[in-house]
C-alpha cells in the first residue's frame, strides 16, 4: 500500500537557501550521490568480511543518462535501504545533515565551505524537479522500496519490483538542467570529482567488453612507495594534470599517525622567470575530490607544485576560517611541509647532479617558500644554491664570511660582503675585473632574487651583506686609493648637471679608464619605488677614475676642447658599461667616436 506524508524537517525555509547556494556550483551533486553509491558498497563489503553477508564479486556504480526520458540515474549494488531505513536516512535524516551544514553555512557568512561538503542526497534537488529511489536491502527477503518526491514537502513511499540488492537513484532533471543528460557533461564531471573513488563507476555502459571504468579505483597514491615504479609516477602524473612535461621528481606522501595523509606531490618543470606560475593541489578527502588549492590545508607555496593529497582527517563542513585555525590541519600543513624539505634535503646529498639540473625549475620555488614560511626556510638553507660567475654552484652558506660579534656589531662593523650579479650580459666588465683578480660574485639573476636577498640579511644580520657587484670598487681590485684633485674637479665640473660623485683609485686593471658606482642601499630603494610604481628616483651615481689607466692620465695632461672631449668619452664609456646609454649620451659618444677615428686615421 502507498503512502504519503510530509517531509518533517523544515524544507520550506531551506530548500529555497540550497538551490540559490548550489546555483553557482551544483556540479556537485552528481559526486554526492556517486559518493553515497560509493558508501552504501563500502557498507556491504563491511558485512561481508564481518560474515554477516553473503560474498560479492563485482561491485559496481553505473551512471546513466537517457535524454528521452530526462532522466541522470546513478544505480550501485551496495547496501541497498528497507523502508524503515528509506524513512530515516533520507525523509528524516537526510535533512538533519542539511540543517548543519547549513548552520554553518550562515556562520561563515556565506562563502567559503570547504569543498561543500555534508548537504548529501538532497543536493540533487538542485538539478531535479523530481527524484525517485528504487532500491533493495541486503537483507534476505527485504521487498523493494520505490520512494519519489519533488523536493518541495511531500514524498510517497511504496513496495515496488527492483532485480537483485542496491539502490537506483532516478533524477527527473529540471528543463534548465538538460545539460546533465550529456555524456560528455557527465563524464567531464566523473572525471572531476570521482576519478579516484574505491569503485568502478561505468558511464552508459553497452554491456559489452569494451565497457571501461571511467574511474581508477586504486590511486598510485594509495599504493606503498616501495611498490611504485618510476613509469607510474610518471604515468599518473601526465594523466591527472594533463601535463605532457615529465615532472623533475617527486614526493609520495604516506602516513597513518597521528593523522591520515596519502598523495604525491609532484614538481613540474617550469619556465625559469615565470611570475609563479600556479601549480595544482588537489585535495580529495576518502578518494573523492573536494576542491583545488586550499590554502589553509596546504601552505601557499606549495600551491607552485602540481599533486593530489587525500586526508580524511580535514573537517569538510566546515568554514574556511575555521580551518585555518584548527590545530590538526596546521599540523598537517607542517607535515607536507616537512616532507617537501626532506625529499629536497635528500635529494641534494644523494643525487647531486639531478638536483643541481633541477634547480633553475625548482628555485624560485625554494626560495619563496623559504621566504613565506620561516621552518621550511630553516630546513632548506643550506641546500640553496646558486651559480658563481664561473658556473659553478655553491651553497649561499659558503659564500659567508666569518660572524662578526656582538662586540664588533655594535662598534658599527658590517659583516663581510657577498658580491652578486643582476645581470650578467650588462655587467660584463665588472665581472671581468673580478675574475681578473680572482674575486668571486653570485648570480642572482632571477625575478625573486632581490627579495630573497634582502630576506637572506635580514635572517643573517651578523653574516652576511650582499653587494651587487657595481656598487662599489672591491678592497682586492685597488692597488692604492689616491686621490687626485686636479681630475676630480675637472670631472665634476663636466657632470655637475648629472649629480654624479667622482672619486680616484688605483686599479689593478690599467685598461679600465673608469668604472661608475652605484650606492647598493639608493639602489635597492629606487628598484623598490619603481616596483610600487613611485616612479625611478635617481641613481646616486659615483664615478671612479683609474689613475693608472694611461687615458685617464692623458686626459690629464690635455687641454682645452680636447680635454672636454676625452673627458667626456671616458664617462660615456664607463656609463654604458653601467647601462644602455639614452640616445643623446648615444649621439654624444658617437661623435666623439668618429672624431677619434678621423684623428687616428689622419696619423696612419
Ligand atoms: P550522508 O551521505 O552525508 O549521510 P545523505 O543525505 O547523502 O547524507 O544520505 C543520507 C543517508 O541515506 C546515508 O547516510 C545513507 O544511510 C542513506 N543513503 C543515501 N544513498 C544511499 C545509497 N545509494 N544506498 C544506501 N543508502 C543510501
Amino acid at each position: 500500500m502507498s503512502r504519503q506524508g510530509n517531509i518533517k524537517i523544515s524544507s520550506e525555509n531551506m530548500m529555497p537557501i540550497i538551490k540559490k547556494w548550489l546555483y553557482s556550483e551544483k556540479d556537485i551533486f552528481l559526486r554526492e550521490i556517486v559518493a553515497n553509491a560509493s558508501d552504501a558498497i563500502t557498507k556491504h563489503k563491511k558485512l561481508v568480511s564481518l560474515g554477516e553477508a553473503a560474498e560479492e564479486s563485482a561491485y559496481r556504480i553505473t551512471v546513466t543518462t537517457d535524454e528521452a526520458a530526462g532522466t541522470l540515474t546513478v544505480e550501485d549494488n551496495g547496501i541497498g535501504m528497507t523502508e524503515e531505513e528509506v524513512e530515516k536516512y533520507i525523509t528524516q535524516i537526510a535533512f538533519s545533515g542539511a540543517a548543519d551544514f547549513l548552520e554553518q553555512y550562515e556562520k561563515a557568512g556565506g562563502e567559503g565551505i570547504i569543498g561543500h561538503f555534508g548537504l548529501g542526497f538532497y543536493s540533487a534537488y538542485m538539478v531535479s524537479d523530481d527524484i525517485e529511489i528504487y532500491t533493495r536491502s541486503y537483507r534476505e527477503g527485504a521487498p523493494a522500496v520505490h520512494w519519489e518526491s519533488d523536493g518541495e514537502s511531500t514524498y510517497t513511499i511504496d513496495t515496488c519490483e527492483k532485480e537483485g540488492r542496491g539502490t537506483r537513484v532516478v533524477m527527473h532533471l529540471a528543463e534548465e538542467e538538460k545539460e546533465f543528460l550529456k555524456e560528455g557533461v557527465i563524464r567531464g564531471l566523473l572525471q572531476k570529482y570521482c576519478s579516484f573513488m574505491p569503485y568502478e563507476i561505468y558511464l552508459n555502459p553497452k554491456g559489452g567488453e569494451e565497457d571501461k571504468p571511467v574511474n581508477t579505483p586504486v590511486p598510485l597514491y594509495l599504493k606503498q612507495p616501495k611498490d611504485c615504479t618510476e613509469e607510474e609516477y610518471k604515468t599518473f602524473y601526465r594523466e591527472t594534470f594533463s601535463d605532457y612535461n615529465e615532472p623533475l621528481f617527486w614526493i609520495h606522501l604516506n602516513m597513518e599517525y597521528p593523522f591520515r595523509l596519502k598523495g604525491i606531490l609532484y614538481f613540474p618543470k617550469v619556465k625559469k622567470q615565470v611570475e609563479l606560475e600556479r601549480g595544482k593541489v588537489k585535495l580529495y578527502c576518502n578518494q573523492v575530490y573536494i576542491a583545488d588549492n586550499i590554502k589553509e590545508v596546504i601552505p601557499e607555496f606549495l600551491m607552485l607544485l602540481n599533486g593530489v593529497i587525500d586526508c580524511p582527517d580535514i573537517p569538510l563542513n566546515v568554514s574556511r576560517s575555521f580551518l585555518q585555525n584548527d590545530r590538526q590541519v596546521q599540523k598537517i600543513a607542517k607535515h607536507i611541509t616537512k616532507k617537501v624539505a626532506d625529499r629536497l634535503t635528500e635529494l641534494y646529498k644523494n643525487d647531486r647532479e639531478r638536483y643541481e639540473n633541477a634547480w633553475e625549475d625548482i628555485s624560485t620555488f625554494v626560495k619563496f617558500g623559504a621566504v613565506k614560511d620561516e621552518d621550511f626556510y630553516a630546513k632548506v638553507k643550506d641546500i640553496i644554491i646558486f651559480k658563481n660567475i664561473s658556473g659553478e654552484y655553491k651553497t649561499l652558506e659558503s659564500a659567508f664570511g666569518p660572524e662578526v660579534s656582538a662586540d664588533d656589531a655594535k662598534e658599527g662593523k658590517e659583516p663581510e660582503a657577498v658580491y652578486y650579479v643582476s645581470d650578467v650580459n650588462k655587467q660584463a666588465q665588472y665581472i671581468q675585473m673580478f675574475k681578473e683578480a680572482g674575486l668571486d660574485a653570485l648570480v642572482c639573476d632571477a625575478y625573486i632574487d632581490p627579495h630573497f636577498l634582502s630576506y637572506i640579511e635580514y635572517k643573517n644580520p651578523t653574516r652576511v651583506r650582499f653587494l651587487r657587484i657595481d656598487a662599489d670598487i672591491a678592497g682586492a681590485l685597488k692597488e692604492d686609493s689616491d686621490e687626485d684633485r686636479a681630475l676630480i674637479d675637472l670631472f665634476t665640473d663636466l657632470l655637475k648637471e648629472e649629480h654624479v660623485a667622482v672619486k680616484t683609485e688605483k686599479l689593478k686593471n690599467s685598461a679600465v679608464p673608469a668604472v661608475v658606482n652605484v650606492s647598493e642601499f639608493m639602489r635597492r630603494m629606487s628598484e623598490m619605488n619603481s616596483f610600487y610604481r613611485m616612479g625611478e628616483s635617481p641613481a646616486d651615481m659615483t664615478l671612479v677614475l683609474n689613475l693608472n689607466a694611461p687615458a685617464v692620465q692623458a686626459v690629464k695632461e690635455a687641454e682645452g676642447e680636447a680635454q672636454k672631449l676625452a673627458a667626456e668619452y671616458i664617462w660615456l664609456l664607463a656609463l654604458m658599461n653601467y647601462r644602455a646609454l639614452t640616445p643623446e649620451e648615444l649621439a654624444k659618444f658617437t661623435n666623439a667616436s668618429t672624431r677619434y677615428l678621423e684623428e687616428s686615421l689622419k696619423k696612419l
